[in-house]
């Protein structure tokens, strides 16, 4: 490998989003030059990126000729050309995670599957060729498009006979319906060396009425022989992929105590993004030490963190103005992160807030302040 830092070594990013900015964020500070493809002009990466290119990244010649250059290649969206990816791996880029593994989490059949032929804990399923074929005698259950659903979409909790009428289209996984106690994450690193490296294990809030992550914090309140269950798994998946780079893990504690993996994304996530403040390294961080094959650096809690994510205020639609930005800023402890995208839309990611206490209890009161002064707006 050649030497990372200035013009020596080219590193692309496919995707520009709030992942790659924050990526180019942390490169910075090591003199690593990030080259970034999107299909959007004004993406949150354009200006900050050594150079931007405007482009699809699922499309098979975009792909390959902005990776042509490239020593290194990396994704912050698993929706891109991996057969171009493929290609330019066998002409000697290395590309970080490998597009096999990118295929096999895209497809949540595989992924499943991959599970199941590991021997690593995970809701039983079956595969069907169209949902519509679901019955009442597969009910309750929870019916998974195979490809093309994410956030949710693509994801329905089916308990009724009524329920089948909204049966998806198409290939679907169907899994047994998890009583689940509480959401977890592991954001675990591993290098090409195959050493790895996990943060501690982050907990979901739910919002009960909207059904959405309320807010994430970490470590999570969970016992810790579960924390280790946790770790244990995300280390398993990592290495039966033989992984390189962040793995993001989402974990579900069971009612009776038992830790299963729910599903994987093969980058960066929004679960590690208080690592920023609260951990040694930050997700961003392991990420270019994994992909550029360096020493991982340490995961060690800093201080006790919470995350609450910036979504545009439902009924606005337009121009950006973060209402209350200022009292934000004014908080001990309250670190706002804006992505500068431009437009906002009802639950559009906008930025996120990570807020550093001493207690979970703190931590609390602080994210319920966090969440009273700012809301995301447009003019
Ligand atoms: P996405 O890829 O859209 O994030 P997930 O597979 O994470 O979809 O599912 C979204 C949510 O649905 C999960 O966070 C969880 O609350 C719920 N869910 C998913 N699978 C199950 C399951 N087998 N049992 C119970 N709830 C589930």
């Amino acid at each position: 490998m050649k030497a990372i830092t200035g013009t020596n070594l080219k590193l692309g990013i496919l995707g520009g989003g709030q992942l790659g900015r924050m990526l180019i964020q942390e490169a910075a500070s090591l003199d690593v030059h990030i080259h970034v493809l999107d299909p959007s002009a004004d993406a949150p990466c354009a200006a900050l990126a050594t150079t931007f290119r405007q482009g699809d990244f699922r499309d098979y010649q975009t792909v390959l000729d902005f990776g042509a250059d490239k020593d290194v290649l990396t994704i912050e969206i698993e929706d891109v050309n991996t057969q171009a990816l493929k290609e330019l791996q066998a002409k000697g880029v290395t590309v970080c995670p490998d597009p096999a593994h990118i295929e096999t989490i895209k497809d949540k059949s595989l992924q499943k599957q991959f599970y199941a032929d590991h021997g690593i804990a995970t809701s039983s399923f079956k595969l069907i060729e169209d949902g519509r074929s679901l019955s009442e005698a597969d009910l309750p259950c929870v019916l998974k498009l195979r490809t093309g659903g994410y956030d949710g979409r693509g994801v329905s909790v089916m308990r009724t006979k009524e329920d089948l009428d909204e049966a998806f289209e198409g290939g679907c996984v169907v899994e047994d319906l998890v009583d689940i106690e509480k959401e977890l994450a592991v954001i675990i690193a591993r290098n090409a060396s195959g050493e790895s490296a996990a943060f501690p294990v982050t907990e979901l809030v739910f919002d009960p009425k909207a059904n959405l992550v309320d807010y994430l914090f970490a470590p999570a309140d969970v016992s810790p022989s579960a924390a280790s269950a946790a770790k244990n798994l995300a280390t398993k998946v990592a290495d039966a992929l033989n992984f390189t780079g962040i793995l993001a893990v989402e974990l579900f504690l069971t009612t009776s105590g038992e830790v299963l993996v729910n599903e994987v994304a093969p980058r960066t996530h929004n679960s590690g993004h208080h690592t920023i403040e609260a951990n040694v390294a930050s997700q961003f961080e392991q990420h270019l030490r994994a992909i550029l094959d360096l020493p991982l650096g340490s995961t060690e809690v800093l201080r006790p963190a919470a995350m609450v994510n910036l979504v545009g205020a439902e009924g606005f639609k337009g121009p950006v103005v973060y209402e209350g930005l200022n009292t934000l800023l004014a908080m001990p402890g309250v670190y706002p992160h804006i992505y500068g995208k431009a437009e906002t839309k009802p639950y559009r990611k906008m930025g996120h807030v990570t807020v550093l206490a001493e207690d979970l209890a703190t931590l609390k009161t602080k994210v319920e302040e966090v969440k009273a002064a700012i809301r995301v707006v447009s003019v």
